[in-house]
């Protein structure tokens, strides 16, 4: 047989030439923006140009602060097929976990929508390396940068750049583009893909054992960009042809619908969260979404009760699991043929089988595999072409055993799995909570909580909330009774979170409940707050 490097390069000229209707198309606000593949390709070349200009070699890092739109597609294709690695910023980071990640991965150039420009610039007097700083959606004059950091428009830094690029030649195994994950504990860390394993993976997402998608298909890509590269469907879109509906940063329930009622998508991918809001708003303002053969919905367990109510809208709920560090397609609950309704829908709500590509098992608190019987819980652990096999490090790649287990990934997902591959999480190990499909480190929470004089100690652990998924609540410890004050305790971290980590559940004991070993026990916490032995005291209410 032939071979060949499996490249973005080739994704970018292959979706240019052969798919020149596909589009990406942007929510304005108020209409929908559009570029077709060939416009995309022409100002990936452009961009690439004008990066090399700036300085911008094979391998240096250029990162986006951006939304879902046309322009973070351009980044998409350009910044990978130049041989650079493109960094996806989150934009729900707090200022700290930023400028932490700008820094480690050593970004040169950041590409900054408008819209979020002043956010980003707070941040650049702790990030000396970075050099350029390009504005798009927008004049330069949104940016207020640093000496020493040049401002860009980008729409003017591309005019006039040839829309040709000769891409140069690549290993597949170079790194095309980097995220970061939230630390359990401590810093984040980055997780590098790699051009094969995108190619790999965007095979996948398109192959009906995915997502199921092709050329046919527009589909409305609610989860961000910055988030595991939008569930790869960016690269997906370039492989398979396929229309990509962005809504930028219109991101509630009443602006998505007026995009569906607008672009008519096929198919969207969003955490439960979304879903939620959107279910609720069309309770109160009903609209046909039957146009949405399938949404794929993980990020977060997906509650039955969803998968029902969207199947009397005529939109099938697609259930799937994965994460960072598994690019993310992991797994995917679709039924097999042949069984009853009540067994296909125990399947759906399933996280469902893994592809494949993607080898899993569970492994005990002994380090025993579990068998696959349904019954047997245990940590599930995956390795695969597209399953990372180290957190990124600028001096050498860390696969410590924390998270790594023979080449397999510690995922920190308890789970079992059905004898026929279908898996369910049933717990998580990693401290982590995750509120509308964003990261609480619990640990660093309890950090910011107890570096209050008035607090003695802290606890923080995810409690269930109908509207998040998952909320932190703080069981503490005060010095001084009247200290025992939701608010005064919320005002004091108004300067050191952001809003949305804030908690708003509490309650104040004599003692946090402790392990053998002097711990927080997390366990009895949890299950003390389950059964309402605390006072809790709920700021919304
Ligand atoms: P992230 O790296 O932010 O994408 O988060 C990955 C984690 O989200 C997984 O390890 C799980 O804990 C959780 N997760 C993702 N999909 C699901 C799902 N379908 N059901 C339950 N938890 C999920």
């Amino acid at each position: 047989m032939q071979d060949g490097e499996l490249s973005i390069a080739a994704l970018v000229e292959y979706s240019r030439r052969v798919f020149p209707e596909a589009r990406i198309t942007t929510w304005t606000g108020e209409g929908l923006r559009d570029a077709s593949f060939a416009e995309i390709g022409d100002k990936a070349a452009q961009l690439a140009h004008a990066l090399t200009k700036l300085g911008v070699e094979r391998g240096d890092r250029v990162a986006t602060f951006m939304w879902n739109n046309n322009e973070h597609q351009v980044a998409y294709a350009g910044v990978p097929a130049m041989g650079a690695v493109l960094h996806t910023l989150n934009l729900r980071l707090s200022p700290e976990q930023a400028v932490f990640i700008i820094n480690h991965a050593d970004d040169k150039v950041i590409l900054v929508d408008a819209s979020v420009a002043p956010l980003l610039g707070k941040y650049l007097a702790g990030t000396p390396k970075v050099q350029h700083v390009i504005v798009t959606n927008g004049p330069k004059e949104a940016l207020e940068a640093p000496e020493g950091i040049t401002v860009h428009a980008f729409d003017e830094l591309i005019a006039g750049e040839p829309t040709v690029f000769e891409w140069p030649e690549i290993d597949e195994r170079d790194p095309a583009v980097m995220c970061y994950t939230s630390g359990t504990t401590g810093d984040p860390k980055g997780v590098v893909y790699s051009h094969r394993s995108i190619w790999l993976h965007s095979m996948q997402v398109n192959s009906s054992s995915g997502m199921a998608l092709g050329n046919a298909d527009s589909v409305l890509a609610i989860v961000p960009m910055f988030h595991v590269m939008s569930w790869g469907l960016p690269y997906a879109a370039m492989m398979g042809g396929i229309t990509l509906v962005m809504p930028d940063r219109f991101l509630q329930p009443e602006p998505l619908l007026q995009i569906m009622a607008e672009a008519k998508p096929s198919f969207a991918a969003a955490v439960p969260t979304i879903w939620q809001g959107v279910a609720a708003r069309l309770a109160a303002a009903p609209q046909d979404i039957s146009h949405l053969r399938e949404v794929v919905v993980g990020g977060a367990a997906v509650p039955p009760s969803m998968i029902r109510a969207f199947d009397e809208l005529g939109t099938r709920i697609v259930h799937a699991w994965g994460m960072t560090e598994t690019s993310p397609l992991g797994s995917v609950a679709r039924p097999p043929f042949g069984v009853s309704d009540d067994a296909e829908f125990a399947y759906r709500v399933t996280q469902g089988r893994f592809p494949s590509s993607v080898q899993a098992r569970l492994i005990d608190d002994e380090g025993k595999e579990q068998p696959w019987d349904g019954e047997s819980a245990g940590e599930l652990e995956v390795r695969g072409p597209w399953i990372t096999g180290a957190y990124y490090s600028p001096e050498g790649n860390v696969s410590d055993e924390s998270k790594f287990h023979d080449g397999w990934l510690r995922t920190g997902d308890v789970a079992t799995i059905s004898p026929d591959g279908f898996m369910t999480i049933v717990d998580r190990t990693k401290d982590m909570i995750k509120t509308g499909g964003e990261w609480i480190s619990s640990v660093e929470l309890e950090n910011t909580v107890m570096s209050n004089p008035a607090i003695a100690e802290a606890a923080v652990v995810g409690v269930p909330d109908e509207k998040w998924d998952e909320r932190p609540f703080v069981l503490a410890v005060v010095k001084d009774a009247a200290d025992a004050d939701v608010e005064k305790q919320r005002a004091f971290l108004a300067d050191l979170l952001p809003k949305w980590q804030i908690p708003e559940r509490w309650a104040f004991v004599d003692e946090v409940p402790k392990t053998s070993v002097g711990k927080f026990d997390k366990k009895v916490v949890r299950a003390e707050y389950g059964e309402g032995k605390y006072q809790v005291v709920d700021s919304r209410s």
